[in-house]
C-alpha cells in the first residue's frame, strides 16, 4: 500500500477542474440544439407578435359601436369583410361594421376589439361569410387582441450565455427570428473497459468472463453530461495493448475515461499507462466508494491536451466518482457550471449506519416523503458494497456521511445527492 495520504474530495476536485476552460464554439441550426449550451447570449431578432392581432376566432369591432350590446338587445353590424392569418387587412375597419377575423389574424386599423364568435350569432367553426351579425356582449376597449411586442421586444435577452437549451427554448429563439446558434462544442470523450474478465454486453458470458457493464453506464453517464461518447470498448490487463489504446483514444477526444486497473493488484497498470503516456496529477481520494479514483493529462498531436480519468473498476465506485468528478469537468468543458449540476436535500435516517472513519461516504438512500410534512426519510436501497448495482439502481440519490463519522444513528439529518433516477 502507497503512504501517500489520500487527497479530500474538494482538493482532488480542485486539481482537476484546475486551468480548464470551456471548449471553443460552434455553429448549429437551432432546431437541433436541445440539450446543447449556449455560447453566447441570444436576443430576439423579431418583435413578438410583430403586429396586435386577434387572439380569438370572432369579429374585428370599434368597442364604442358595440357598448350597449347585450344578449337581450343585441346591436346588430353589417360584415365588411374577413381577414385570416397570413393575410394583410386590405383597408380599415369603417365605423359601424365589423369584419370577421380568425386567430393570429392581423387586426385592422380603426378595430380595437374582437368579440369571439361564441359572443355573436354567427356559427362557429367553416361556415360562409354573413352579411351582417348580432353581437350579444360588449367587449372592453382591447379585449381578445395580443399587443404588438407582448412577447418580446427585438433585441430583448432571451436566454443567457451558458443556458442549456430546452424543446421550449428551441420554441422561443426560433419565434423570435433565431435560425442558427452559437454553442459551446461538446466534450469529446473516449470510454474503455479494462480487464481480461470482461465481455461486450450481449456476448455470452461462460466460464470466468462477466459482462463489461461499466463500459455502457459510463457512455450514459457521459451523454447525459453533454458529452459526445466514442465507446473504445474492452482493452486486456496487458501493459503494451493498453498503452497502444489509450494513446489512440488520447489523439481523438477531449476526456478519457478508463474504468479498472487502478488499485493495487498485479495488473493496475491504467496509472503506469497514464504516466508514460503523459503525467498523473492524483491518485487516491478520501471517499467510500471510490478510493482508487487517478487523474492525469496527456500531450495530443495536435497540441492540445488530454484529460485522463482512471475510475476504479468497481461499478459503483465508478458511477460514485463520475458524479463526483468527471460530471463537474465535462460540464466546465461544455459551457455548464463546473459542479455536479444535481440538487441536494437534507434527510432523516431512517436507520443507523456504519462506515469507515477518514473518508467520506456516499451511501444509496431511498427517499420517504414524510406525512407530517417534515424532511423526507432516507433508507438504504440495499447493500453497499461498491459492486452492488442493483441498490443503486434503485435509489433516489447518495447519502453524504462526513469523513470524521464512523456511525451514525437513525434519526440523524443527512445531506443527500438526489439522482435523476429514470433520466436519460
Ligand atoms: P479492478 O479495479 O480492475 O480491480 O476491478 C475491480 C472490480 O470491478 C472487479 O470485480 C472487476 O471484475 C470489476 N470490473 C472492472 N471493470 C469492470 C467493468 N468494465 N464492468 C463491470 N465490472 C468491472
Ligand atoms: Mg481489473
Amino acid at each position: 500500500m502507497s503512504e501517500t495520504p489520500l487527497l479530500r474530495l474538494e482538493e482532488a476536485l480542485a486539481a482537476i477542474l484546475a486551468g480548464v476552460e470551456p471548449l471553443p464554439p460552434e455553429t448549429v441550426p437551432v432546431g437541433e440544439g436541445s440539450g446543447r449550451v449556449l455560447a453566447e447570449a441570444a436576443h430576439a431578432r423579431l418583435t413578438l407578435p410583430p403586429w396586435p392581432n386577434s387572439a380569438m376566432d370572432g369579429f374585428a369591432v370599434r368597442s364604442a359601436d358595440v357598448a350597449a350590446a347585450t344578449a337581450e338587445a343585441p346591436v346588430h353590424l353589417p360584415v365588411a369583410g374577413e381577414i385570416a392569418a397570413g393575410h394583410l387587412p386590405d383597408r380599415p375597419l369603417t365605423p359601424g361594421t365589423a369584419v370577421r377575423i380568425l386567430t393570429g389574424a392581423i387586426l385592422p386599423d380603426g378595430a380595437d376589439a374582437v368579440v369571439p364568435v361564441e359572443e355573436t350569432d354567427a356559427p362557429a367553426g367553416v361556415a360562409a361569410l354573413p352579411d351582417r351579425v348580432a353581437i350579444l356582449a360588449a367587449p372592453r376597449p382591447g379585449a381578445h387582441i395580443r399587443a404588438a411586442g407582448g412577447d418580446v421586444q427585438a433585441g430583448d435577452l432571451l436566454l443567457a450565455a451558458g443556458a442549456r437549451l430546452s424543446p421550449a427554448g428551441i420554441g422561443a429563439l426560433a419565434a423570435a427570428g433565431i435560425a442558427q446558434i452559437p454553442v459551446t462544442r461538446r466534450p469529446r470523450v473516449a470510454i474503455l473497459s479494462t480487464g481480461d474478465e470482461l465481455v461486450p454486453v450481449g456476448t455470452p458470458v461462460d466460464g470466468a468472463r462477466i459482462p463489461d457493464s461499466n463500459g455502457v453506464q459510463l457512455a450514459a453517464q457521459a451523454r447525459s453530461a453533454g458529452a459526445a461518447v466514442a465507446a473504445m470498448g474492452i482493452v486486456a490487463d496487458e501493459p503494451a495493448i493498453l498503452r497502444r489504446r489509450l494513446a489512440e483514444a488520447i489523439a481523438a477526444t477531449d476526456v478519457v475515461i478508463s474504468s479498472g486497473g487502478v488499485s493495487v493488484g498485479a495488473h493496475d497498470e491504467v496509472r503506469l499507462a497514464f504516466a508514460a503516456l503523459g503525467q498523473v496529477d492524483l491518485w487516491r481520494v478520501a471517499i467510500q466508494p471510490g478510493k482508487p479514483l487517478a487523474f492525469g493529462r496527456a500531450p495530443r498531436p495536435d497540441g492540445g491536451t488530454t484529460l485522463l480519468f482512471g475510475l476504479p473498476g468497481n461499478p459503483v465506485s465508478a458511477f460514485v466518482t463520475f458524479e463526483l468528478f468527471v460530471r463537474p469537468l465535462l460540464r466546465r468543458l461544455g459551457g455548464l457550471t463546473a459542479d455536479d449540476g444535481r440538487d441536494r436535500i437534507r434527510a432523516i435516517l431512517a436507520e443507523p449506519v456504519t462506515k469507515s472513519a477518514g473518508r467520506r461516504a456516499f451511501l444509496r438512500v431511498v427517499l420517504e416523503p414524510d406525512p407530517g410534512g417534515s424532511l423526507p426519510s432516507a433508507r438504504l436501497a440495499g447493500g453497499q458494497g461498491s459492486h452492488i448495482l442493483s441498490a443503486l439502481a434503485l435509489a433516489d440519490g447518495l447519502a453524504i456521511i462526513p469523513e470524521e463519522t464512523d456511525r451514525l444513528a437513525a434519526g440523524a439529518v443527512v445531506e443527500v445527492l438526489l439522482l435523476d433516477r429514470g433520466a436519460a
